[in-house]
């Protein structure tokens, strides 16, 4: 039966697995700056989903059963994650807040994990990471990275950067305690090429 679903929602699932390489590193952040529980077992988890998915991109994109299989393997290793934290930290960071904020302002424009794949391009940016290549394996997987491909208004993009902040307080990220403001949420956007 899955291997019927559309091949849109593979792609979703892989830009909320790729999203771990954004969320694990919030995570550690909040280690560092709110001595919050880190555990490297789950940490460790959650990362190998998004590499491995990473690392298969081209055999996921040919749809074939194989790469269904890694696809379906990673969500399984994520939730392992997620009971071993005993919450969704390893897979949930400040890309997460922004789905959840762009869920606010325009619902059921975009699904979940191509929201998340969008925010955690953005986001890596702002941990000074690797965002090119992140945003690289995701047109590789037919994930959209950009708010026209999202469906989503620029406008709206910009607003939930600055509102993710306040979407979870407790959930320390990137985005810091006061959150982006909105010349620099547009700026990150732009250097993201996520709006124009
Ligand atoms: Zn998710």
């Amino acid at each position: 039966m899955i291997a019927k679903a559309p091949y849109r929602l593979t792609a979703s699932g892989c830009g909320d697995i790729l999203s771990k390489y954004t969320a694990v590193r919030d995570w550690a952040l909040a280690h560092r700056v709110k001595n919050e529980y880190y555990g490297e077992y789950a940490a460790n988890l959650a990362l190998m989903s998004s590499k491995l998915v990473m690392k298969n991109a081209g055999i996921i994109a040919t749809k074939s059963e194989e790469g269904l299989r890694i696809v379906l393997e990673a969500l399984i290793s994520c939730g392992v994650a997620i009971s071993i934290a005993g919450s969704s930290r390893p897979c949930s960071g400040s890309e997460h807040l922004f789905s959840h904020a762009l869920d606010l302002i325009t619902p059921n424009s975009a699904l979940h994990g191509e929201q998340c794949g969008v925010g955690a391009i953005m986001m890596a940016y702002l941990q000074k990471r690797n965002w090119k290549m992140l945003r690289k394996k995701m047109r590789r997987l037919g994930a959209p990275t950009s708010a026209e491909e999202l469906g989503i208004k620029a406008a709206h993009i910009v607003e939930a950067l600055a509102l993710a902040h306040t979407i979870r307080p407790e959930r320390y990220t990137i985005l810091g305690s006061a959150g982006l403001t909105r010349e620099a949420a547009e700026e990150l956007a732009v250097e993201t090429g996520v709006i124009r």
